[in-house]
């Protein structure tokens, strides 16, 4: 049976090629966008491509539209099967200067700047689960994939042998670090239930999150949260994956 699938900030990159990846296999996929000329369009060329794909309006730091969308998904579906988690920034807007790591450093980011950052992805992915909670719960066995980043591995960061070794900051690294946590308390919440919840590290890619200097590309970059999107009952809950295998927190 066509599973339904939300992914949030689908209007482009990651996001968009997982919608991609989960439409042309098993779902119809929800294009969750807060602009709705980019997220329409977006729907319409997955459409093009044979892709059941539909625009939700849908702005991760706005409770209001939240709500809506898991209303309209309610009132059009009934239920949901899959919720991704992968709307995030690194900077706030205007932020034009923290394209570069060097304005990265603790003593230079601005609590406004790190505010806005953990709006979108920290409170914003809460804001969104406890939304789609119960039209996850009516599925038979839903999936949660929140997408992280290695940059919040605590572990990796202090590991000198590390790319990350050389990354010191605040808003975008503490912010996924808070995500894994977070993912970590949704997982066991629901450990007794058939909803697994994980969170996947895309790797390096090269999207407008970082001016396009990754190596992966976007449809690289959504293998991960593909794969955990689609495991079985055997399939981890409470695990923080990328590509290839298990990562440490
Ligand atoms: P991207 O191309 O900049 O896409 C980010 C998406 O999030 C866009 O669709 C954007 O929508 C959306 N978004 C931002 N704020 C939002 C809000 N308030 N409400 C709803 N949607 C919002 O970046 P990306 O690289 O694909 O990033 C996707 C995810 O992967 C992020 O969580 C990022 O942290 C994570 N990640 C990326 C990399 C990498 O190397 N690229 C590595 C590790 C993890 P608009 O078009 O409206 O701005």
């Amino acid at each position: 049976m066509t599973k339904i699938a939300l992914i949030t900030g689908a209007n482009k990159g990651i996001g968009f090629e997982i919608a991609r990846g989960l439409g042309s296999s098993v779902a119809t996929v929800l294009i969750g966008a807060r602009d709705a000329p980019r997220g329409s369009a977006a729907a319409q060329r997955l459409r093009a491509d044979g892709v059941d794909a539909v625009h939700i309006p849908l702005d991760v730091t706005d409770e209001a539209s939240v709500a809506a969308a898991a209303k309209q998904i309610e009132q059009e579906y009934g239920h949901l099967d899959i919720l991704v988690n992968n709307a995030g920034i690194a900077r706030a807007d205007g932020d034009e200067r923290a394209l570069d790591p060097a304005a990265w450093a603790p003593s230079g980011q601005s609590v406004a700047s790190i505010r806005a950052i953990f709006d979108v992805n920290v409170f914003g992915l809460i804001t969104v689960t406890n939304a789609m909670l119960p039209l996850l719960r009516r599925a038979e066995a839903a999936r949660i994939v929140n997408v992280t980043s290695e940059v919040g591995s605590l572990a990796l960061t202090l590991d000198q042998t590390s790319p990350y070794w050389s990354l010191i900051s605040l808003g975008y690294p503490v912010s996924k670090t808070a995500a894994n946590m977070v993912t970590v308390e949704y997982a066991k919440e629901l450990w007794e239930t058939p909803i697994k919840v994980n969170a996947v590290c895309p790797g390096y890619t090269a999207t407008d999150l970082n001016g396009h200097s990754g190596f992966k590309t976007p449809e690289e970059g959504a293998k991960a949260a593909i794969r955990l999107a689609l495991i079985g009952p055997d399939g981890p809950t409470g695990g923080f994956f990328n590509e290839a295998g298990a990562l440490p927190w």
